[in-house]
């Protein structure tokens, strides 16, 4: 079957990895729970910061948070291997700028996720995944990030939400453990 994952706060933290880097460079001691309950994807306002400030905040420090050592969550690089292992193809496709896509593929490679050099895609815009999802005709998509998810009803794909605070509000099988995903597919 073809398998296709978004990355960021979809197979890897990237939210809390951020999350670590701001409090370190703004000196602020920013209690971790209110970051997973905090209902938007970016963080800034936790830190007092407007969206210009965010969004420069964000700039500033876009390639440590991208390519030191984001964790991945518990149980995806794991259950990716044992797909492809199995002869399952995995597609990744991934918003993150084109500048960096080349080093996003290889820094997947390191952590050791399973990644085929013609599998991967990147930058793109929220709304344009649908049509890769659509071309490459995936039995299943997972992301957690809610423009995305809500381009994809039309498709035959079976779409998951990898469930996060701010997309609790989508009515869509969920992902909170990589290996009940595995095991609730018959994997
Ligand atoms: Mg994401």
């Amino acid at each position: 079957m073809k398998f296709g994952f978004d990355i960021d706060d979809t197979l890897i933290n990237l939210r809390g990895h951020a999350f670590s880097i701001y409090q370190q460079k703004l000196e602020q001691e920013v209690p971790v729970e209110r970051l997973d309950d905090f209902k938007r994807l970016e963080i800034h306002e936790l830190f007092g910061l407007n969206e210009e400030e965010g969004r420069q905040m964000w700039m500033d420090h876009v390639e440590e948070i991208f390519f030191t050592n984001c964790s991945p969550f518990k149980g995806s690089l794991e259950v990716l291997n044992e797909l492809a292992e199995k002869g399952h193809e995995i597609y990744y496709i991934t918003a993150r700028f084109k500048e960096f896509g080349e080093r996003t593929k290889e820094w997947m490679k390191e952590q050791g996720f399973p990644v085929q050099d013609d599998h991967f895609y990147y930058g793109m815009n929220d709304d344009e995944k649908l049509h890769i999802i659509q071309e490459l005709d995936l039995d299943y998509y997972v992301d957690d990030k809610p423009a995305v998810l809500d381009t994809l009803s039309d498709l035959r794909t079976s779409v998951y939400v990898r469930d996060q605070a701010y997309n609790r509000h989508l009515e869509l099988p969920r992902v909170t453990d990589w290996y009940e995903f595995k095991r609730e597919l018959g994997l």
